[in-house]
């Protein structure tokens, strides 16, 4: 189904699976799923890197996966470390529940709080900020009591649509706002790191880390906010990810089939195992059902996901459903 993003409806999702067969015939699977307009490379690019290795590739070539070329390092990274994640099967991570933009918020939120989501997601940034605004105390006033509400902005605002908001959230449970402004705006950095200083709001960094190196240049930074991970764009994103302060990380989806985000999910339970905090903050991955033919979805989006839902995906499947 078509996906609603600030660039339009996004209905076709185009990227790569791997497979990598060892030499004694073990294969194992990873993939790689660009964005391209957040920067990453195209889906062509890195299936001309992929031929250049010529069915072959070790893992010297691996590492010299130039940083452009992210989404394929990812591929190739969770291929080859398919195996070296062992999950404890009774660990849990929550999840955030996804709200429809607008007013159409209201009518689910209900339901969804029912199911025991307490962490909700709602874009905004697709209407008038004004009109938008304005309904942000109905939406707080219909979740459940103890809930958390984000918001994701998606670059749309102004520096002065995105004041506006945050001070209209100073004083009401708001997680985090994400991406007010564009991270390609005319000195978006300093705007963002200015905004951050500026109100009591957190902000989250999404569009704004593509690669590793804007990782690092908002790490050096001292950015006071949250990371909004999406691991399918960072390349050896357990390198990455490792660097970051635990209690501001959000593993978000690249909405890439469930071969990716298994991966990009493993990583999470990896990382909260020996994180430590408290309390992880609720993953960016309620976001299936996706796609047409069902078996590249991971599983229904649940309040909680178990490490068992993403311990052993069997990717072969996904990958004979291909070929
Ligand atoms: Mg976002």
């Amino acid at each position: 189904m078509p996906v609603r993003t600030a660039r339009g409806f996004w209905s076709k999702r185009e990227g790569l699976l791997v497979r990598l067969e060892r030499e004694d015939g073990h294969a194992s699977f990873g993939e790689c799923a660009p964005i391209p307009w957040f920067g990453t490379e195209t889906v062509g690019e890195a299936a001309e890197l992929c031929a250049d290795f010529d069915g072959r590739v070790n893992d010297v070539q691996i590492d010299a996966i130039p940083e452009k070329y992210g989404c394929l390092r990812f591929a190739f990274e969770s291929a080859r470390n398919a195996d070296a994640v062992r999950l404890s099967d009774s660990a849990y991570l929550p999840v955030a529940a996804l709200l429809p933009a607008g007013r159409g918020a209201l009518d689910k939120i209900g339901a969804l709080g029912d199911l025991g989501f307490r962490t909700f997601k709602w874009k905004v940034g697709v209407a008038d900020a004004r009109e938008e605004i304005a309904l942000l105390d109905d939406v707080l006033a219909e979740l459940p009591s103890g809930s958390q509400l984000r918001l994701d902005a998606n670059g749309a605002w102004s520096r002065r649509d995105a004041e506006h908001w945050l001070a209209k959230c100073a004083d009401r449970p708001i997680e985090f706002l994400e991406q007010p402004v564009a991270a390609d705006a005319c000195g978006a950095d300093d705007l963002l790191s200015g905004l951050a200083e500026d109100y009591p709001t957190p902000i989250a960094l999404d569009e704004s880390i593509v690669g590793a190196s804007d990782a690092s240049r908002w790490l050096e930074s001292d950015w006071p906010g949250i990371f909004v991970i999406k691991p399918a764009l960072l390349g050896d994103a357990r390198r990455v990810i490792n660097r970051l302060p635990a209690g501001r990380i959000v593993f978000s989806s690249a909405l890439e089939t469930f071969v990716g985000a298994g991966a990009a999910l493993r990583m999470a339970f990896e990382f909260y195992a020996t994180a430590n905090i408290n309390s992880p903050r609720a993953l960016g991955f309620g976001v299936w059902p996706l796609f047409m033919d069902k078996c590249f979805d991971g599983p229904p989006s649940l309040p909680f996901l178990r490490a068992e839902n993403v311990a052993n995906v069997n990717v072969s499947e996904l990958w004979n459903a291909l070929i």
